[in-house]
């Protein structure tokens, strides 16, 4: 095989619980994690000189050895002394610095991209290993669909798919650092959302029930910090979502629909608004990752 062409999906989290913080600065956290339908595509190609090579398609992705690609595939390959070249074509469609891990999901693309290309017969078990050298969400993104995820986002419990629906995402014209958001989250100030009661939903199909359970203790920070979240979270609502709410550390902010045509007029409003830079209407996915034939 000499390419391989790789779709690594985003994620949303429909529960993200902070329990508190480690010595060496982690968060422990507790947060329900699913894949959507939104994705980056990622060409692998082996190249006879040696040495990693990137080409991407959006600003504010580097293409030197800060890309989390690049950090990913040089690991794989250092350890198992591969000294053929390798070029990694980037085509960003999820929004940067927007709380949907698409670094992350970039970084898990290029472990099995790398470990199938290179044939190394990497377990996924091992690939998820090294992922989380590289980011506390890239072991969730090498498997993708519908997780619980425990301690510092490494300890990986699957859940059902949940109950069929509709998902509008709007990414504000603005990025967010992930490490300011946890650096300045107050833990006495948050409310915990029960997530253990949003498991039950999902194992039950009860979609209304499953909104009723979203929560995310980062909005104390973005939230507060950026209005903008508060008015597109109403505007969701106004427009028939069951519930909405900012993913990750923002600034997307998402709403469930149980209808496409209520999705679809949501979007709409929130395209009219002018201060949103990408909005999309999506479904939840099974998996991070699709190869493509
Ligand atoms: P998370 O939800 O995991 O916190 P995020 O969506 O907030 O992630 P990313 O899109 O992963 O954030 O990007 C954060 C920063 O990482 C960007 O500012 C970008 O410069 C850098 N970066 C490195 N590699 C990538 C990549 N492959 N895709 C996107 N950003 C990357």
């Amino acid at each position: 095989m000499d390419k391989i062409t790789i779709r690594a999906m985003a994620k949303i989290n429909l529960g993200l619980d902070v329990l508190g913080r480690r010595d060496n600065g982690y968060h422990e956290v507790k947060m329900i994690m699913q894949t959507i339908d939104l994705y980056d595509t990622l060409i692998f190609e082996k190249k006879r000189e040696e040495g990693i090579v990137i080409e991407a398609n959006h600003p504010m992705v580097p293409c030197d050895e800060s890309n989390l690609v690049y950090q990913a595939a040089s690991l794989l390959m250092k350890k198992h002394k591969i000294d053929s070249g390798l070029k990694i074509t980037l085509e960003k469609r999820i929004p940067v610095a927007a709380g949907m891990a698409g670094g992350s999901t970039d970084a898990a693309a290029a472990l099995v991209g790398v470990n199938r290309l290179f044939d190394l017969q990497i377990s996924t078990e091992e690939l998820k290993e090294i992922g989380v050298t590289i980011g506390a969400d890239v072991p969730y993104c090498i498997d993708g669909g519908t997780a619980l995820s425990e301690g510092i986002g490494e300890i990986l419990s699957p859940l059902p798919t949940p109950a069929p629906c509709y998902v509008v995402i709007a990414k504000p014209d603005l990025s967010v650092s992930t490490a300011y958001v946890y650096g300045n989250l107050n833990l006495k100030e948050i409310v915990h959302p029960d997530i253990e009661g949003m498991i039950e939903a999902i194992k039950n199909q009860n979609l209304q029930q499953m909104c009723a359970k979203m929560g995310n203790v980062l909005e104390t920070v973005t939230e507060k910090k950026y209005p903008v979240i508060t008015e597109l979270k109403k505007l969701m609502k106004e427009n028939g979502a069951v519930n909405s709410m900012m993913s990750g550390s923002g600034p997307t902010v998402f709403g469930i629909f149980d209808s496409l045509q209520r999705a679809k007029n949501a979007a709409q409003e929130a395209e009219k608004t002018g201060f949103c830079e990408q909005i999309a209407v999506t479904v939840f996915a099974p998996k991070a990752q699709v190869v493509e034939e």
